[in-house]
């Protein structure tokens, strides 16, 4: 009891901090309790030091800088209540993976964020570069950092892409890897890859679902539109059914 009286003591004195000073940055609106507790949990095993500042606010998640030790990394936050919940539900439909999750919002989200770290590993280990995933708590991802010189690596649609032929090449190559090895993105364009040091780098697995999902067919179908018409505006001659034949080899 004293133990978890101190634990509690501790965790008061982080949240606190983590509200009140400048280092961590975060906008007290953004967290519920059990978000704190998750960074706390984070913070206690190594992974996040401090927090920079928000590199994205998106729809669902916001994505922050921070410090471990030397490295930097990303900090992927869910936000529980504003959380798109019936629609993430939707992505997790038929995934042998997560299976009898219910209608519980936090444990969606808290499964989506899990499936979104698998996501990260799976497609690593088919051969598609990815940032690195780290650690995984409750509705936080922790990932690689993929800056050049601090800045948040620019994304295909901030760039000029000198040449369209290798790049569109590459990010075939990076389907049909990602394809044999069982996973549609889902929510593949221009804004969901970002060049860095000479690579493309793929983000925002979240969505990706196993091609078990009912709907695999018509998200590849989506993603391959998505690409070859962003290469077809580079001026190459393209287009999502043949990119579709590529990957899925049908
Ligand atoms: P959106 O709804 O805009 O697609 P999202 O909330 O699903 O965004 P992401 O696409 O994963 O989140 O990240 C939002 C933005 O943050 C990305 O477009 C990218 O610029 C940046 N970003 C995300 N993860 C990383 C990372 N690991 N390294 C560098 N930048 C990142
Ligand atoms: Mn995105």
């Amino acid at each position: 009891d004293r133990i978890a009286r101190r634990r509690d003591r501790e965790f008061n004195e982080f949240r606190k901090r983590i509200k009140d000073t400048e280092r961590f940055k975060l906008e007290e609106s953004v967290f519920d309790e059990a978000t704190y507790a998750a960074i706390y949990k984070l913070v206690q095993d190594g992974h996040i030091d401090a927090f920079g500042g928000p590199i994205s606010t998106g729809k669902e998640a916001n994505v922050y800088t921070a410090k471990a030790g030397e490295a930097e990394v990303a900090v992927k936050v869910y936000r529980i209540n504003s959380s798109d919940f019936k629609d993430m539900r939707g992505y997790l439909d038929g995934d042998p993976r997560f299976e009898g999750i219910g209608q519980d919002k936090r444990k969606v989200v808290m499964a989506w964020v899990r499936k979104e770290f698998a996501n990260l590993k799976r497609a690593q280990k088919a051969g598609v570069r990815v940032p690195n995933p780290i650690a995984v708590e409750r509705n936080v991802l922790v990932m690689e950092y993929i800056a050049t010189d601090g800045d948040r690596a620019k994304r295909l649609n901030e760039v000029h892409i000198e040449n369209p032929e290798t790049a569109y090449e590459v990010v075939a190559e990076y389907m049909q890897r990602l394809y044999d090895a069982g996973l549609v993105h889902g929510d593949l364009s221009e804004y969901n890859i970002v060049f860095h040091d000479g690579q493309l780098v793929v983000i925002d697995l979240g969505q990706a679902v196993t091609k078990h999902h009912p709907n695999a067919g018509d998200f590849l179908e989506r993603d391959c539109e998505n690409v070859a018409d962003f290469f077809a505006r580079q001026g190459m001659d393209v287009t999502g059914e043949q990119l579709y034949e590529f990957v899925s080899g049908e």
